[in-house]
Order: C-alpha cells, then sequence, then structure tokens
C-alpha cells in the first residue's frame, strides 16, 4: 500500500468549508485504491495569527517540511478585518508568499476549463465559448515584483511613497518557460507568450527566452501576445488559446478573468510546483462574502486535489475519475448557486450537497 502524508490547511473564509469537500472526496479515493493518506491539519492564515500571533507558527512549517504534499484552502480576510492585523504580519506577506519561496514552487498550474455541455454557465455568449473553454495558464510564482525589494517612507517632498521592485533574472524565467513548453507539447501544441515588452525590460527579456527555447520545440506554434490585449481576447475568442505562459502578476489577474469567463471563480484550481515540493490550491481568494452559509463552490478545492493526486502521486486515473464525478453532477443539473443564470436550469445546492454528490459519483465510478 502506498502511504502519503499530506498537511492540510483549511485557512479562511470558505476555506474550511471547502476544505472539507475535497477530504470527502478524498476518503472515497481512500476506499477505492490501495493509498493511504495521513493528514496533518495546520493552522494557516488570518485565523492562526488571530489564535497564535503568527500567521504561519513553526510547527505548520514543521509539518509542511514533512509532508509529501500541501493542500491549502484559502486565506484572508476583507479589506476592514485585514486591517486588524499588521500589513507585514497580514497573511499573503508573512505565510503564502513565504511559503512560495521556502518550497520554491515557482510554475503554478492554472487550468481553466469549461467543456461545451457547460457552455451555460459562462456569461460569454455560446457562440463565443463555441466547443468550450480548455486553456492551462501556467504562471510563474516566485519572482517578480510579488518578491522584489519593497521600501515605504516619506521622499524629500515630504510626500509619503511606495517603491516595489519587479525582479526577474534569466534563470527564474527560463525554468517556467520550459514548464510551458513542455505542458503545450503534451496538449495542442500552441502556446501564447503573455507579456508587456512594448513598456516593461522585464518583458523583453522574458520574450528573448520565450524565442530562444521556441527553437527546441519546433512543432509548438508561438504567438507573442500584450498582456491588456490578452484581457480582452479572453472574452473575445476563449478558444484561441491552449497553454498561456506569463509572469507572477499577469497571471494573478488573468487568471481571475479566465475564471470570470467560466462563470465563477469557482471553478479555479490549481497547482503549485516547486523542485521538490508541491502545494496545492483554489486559485480564488477567501470570498469572505459568502463564508459560513454554506455555498461556496467547492469545484475549485476538490480540483486542486484531483490535480494532487495526478501531480504529485501518478494516480493520474482516479484524478479523472474526480474530474469526471465533478462533471457528472453538473451534467445531472446541479451546481452551487454561483453558476446559476437565468433560464440556466440549474439546481442550486449548498456546499455540501456538491461534496456528497461527488463522493458518491466517485463511489460509484466502475460500477456497471
Ligand atoms: P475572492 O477570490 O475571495 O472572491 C472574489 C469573488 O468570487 C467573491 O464574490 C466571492 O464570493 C467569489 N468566489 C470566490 N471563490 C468562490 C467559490 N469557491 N464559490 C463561489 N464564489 C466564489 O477575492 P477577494 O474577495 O478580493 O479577496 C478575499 C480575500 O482573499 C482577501 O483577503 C485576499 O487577499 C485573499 N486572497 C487569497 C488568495 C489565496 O489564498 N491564494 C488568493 C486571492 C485572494
Amino acid at each position: 500500500m502506498n502511504e502519503y502524508r499530506l498537511c492540510v490547511m483549511p485557512g479562511d473564509g470558505i476555506g474550511p468549508e471547502i476544505m472539507k469537500e475535497g477530504i470527502k472526496a478524498l476518503k472515497v479515493v481512500e476506499a477505492r485504491n490501495d493509498v493511504r493518506f495521513h493528514l496533518m491539519e495546520a493552522a494557516f492564515g488570518a485565523a492562526a495569527w488571530f489564535e497564535t500571533g503568527s500567521c504561519c507558527p513553526d510547527e505548520t512549517w514543521a509539518m509542511c517540511d514533512r509532508a509529501d504534499a500541501i493542500i491549502k484552502g484559502t486565506v484572508g480576510l476583507s479589506l476592514e478585518e485585514s486591517r486588524k492585523i499588521p500589513v507585514d504580519e497580514q497573511p499573503e506577506r508573512s505565510a503564502l508568499l513565504p511559503m512560495r519561496r521556502r518550497y520554491d514552487t515557482f510554475a503554478n498550474f492554472r487550468p481553466v476549463y469549461l467543456p461545451r455541455a457547460f457552455n451555460h454557465f459562462s456569461p460569454l455568449k455560446p457562440e463565443v465559448v463555441g466547443d468550450g473553454i480548455d486553456i492551462m495558464i501556467i504562471r510563474e510564482l516566485v519572482g517578480g515584483i510579488y518578491f522584489g525589494e519593497k521600501e515605504t517612507g516619506i521622499n524629500d517632498e515630504g510626500l509619503r511613497y511606495a517603491r516595489e521592485v519587479l525582479d526577474y533574472d534569466e534563470r527564474l524565467i527560463k525554468r517556467t518557460v520550459d514548464v510551458a513548453f513542455e505542458t503545450a507539447t503534451k496538449r495542442r501544441r500552441k502556446l501564447h507568450n503573455i507579456n508587456k515588452s512594448n513598456v516593461l525590460k522585464s518583458s523583453i527579456l522574458w520574450t528573448d527566452i520565450v524565442m530562444e527555447t521556441a527553437r527546441d520545440f519546433p512543432d509548438v506554434e508561438v504567438h507573442h501576445m500584450l498582456v491588456d490585449a490578452a484581457a480582452t481576447a479572453l472574452c473575445l475568442n476563449p478558444g484561441q488559446f491552449d497553454v498561456m505562459v506569463m509572469e507572477n502578476m499577469f497571471g494573478d489577474i488573468l487568471s481571475d478573468q479566465a475564471g470570470g469567463i467560466l462563470g465563477s471563480l469557482g471553478l479555479m484550481p490549481s497547482a503549485c510546483l516547486g523542485p521538490e515540493k508541491a502545494y496545492y490550491e483554489p486559485s480564488h481568494g477567501s470570498a469572505p462574502d459568502i463564508a459560513g452559509k454554506n455555498v461556496a463552490n467547492p469545484y475549485s478545492m476538490i480540483g486542486s486535489f484531483a490535480m494532487m493526486l495526478d501531480m504529485s502521486f501518478g494516480m493520474r486515473e482516479e484524478a479523472d475519475n474526480l474530474w469526471k464525478a465533478m462533471e457528472s453532477v453538473f451534467a445531472a443539473g446541479y451546481s452551487t448557486g454561483d453558476l446559476s443564470r437565468p433560464g440556466g436550469g440549474i439546481r442550486i445546492v449548498g456546499t455540501e450537497e456538491f461534496g456528497d454528490r461527488v463522493a458518491d459519483a466517485l463511489d460509484r465510478t466502475g460500477d456497471s
């Protein structure tokens, strides 16, 4: 039997609710396969700060270090609540970014997927969505302006100022670009390099490296697109994209827009891979506006579990079964309310019921 240690970090807001549904699915995976997951629950995020004075206490780091993979819910609070925590101790700055840096999880995979059968979830017209949406956003996750030097103060004119540096070197760029090309070769062999090389020198370097790397992947069709144009293109013709690669902040913003064209951020799981450790999380935040109401869509979290099964534990087939189980719940007409559109005919269910239905569907997989 294969045994794995998982560090489980439910986090803030809707994190604990959707994590529960992911673990429900994982229990079914265990029952169907010769595998055991030993779960270590760890405090992480704003709730941890209020409890322990740290968004990532030492015990959490120790558990993450020991884990074979880390599965994270969501962190963060509303703007007003966040202000109760000193700026440098807030969850993203004191826990999330340090985790990315500690495990060097540079390659962030954000699948943007809507099969044709679920075109009605999208706010875009059916003729725009066409045959459905199937994009893989590869976001560089440990460089750029989020990790560059930061400085605030009062300048010579007596004005408050803030300065943040956007820093990349060719090693950081090259390894992400390599991942993007390799991913494209396993998909439809089309890569969009999303950049801002008309303004940013970092984007010129990025694009040079894409062009150099392209020579090693002659069967991949490469397109260069400015990030602002890409934002429009995602809405007008999402079908043109297969793999999109971009630097950290562009990826943060554009992947949320991608969630928008699917119909909800609740459809956005993700995997963050480093050389030795990976962690998995929904792409979205803690959704304080809906937390505790049993309305959050757990697809993003359950999908993150599916990505973990595939990418960390080589359980490709069972990961596919889990994706199909979620699709079968949608196909039966059920969804959480975020995907409900006027005239869509969706039967709205809560977070828990959606998770129950996915677990049941997975459990029945293979029954004749
Ligand atoms: P958000 O992503 O939490 O929510 C944006 C909108 O999407 C909200 O209306 C929310 O209800 C909806 N939404 C998000 N996930 C959903 C789901 N699973 N099902 C249904 N609807 C869903 O963005 P925000 O409100 O700007 O940020 C809230 C907090 O999350 C902030 O503190 C922010 O810093 C943090 N954040 C954390 C992460 C992370 O943990 N990696 C990422 C982004 C934002």
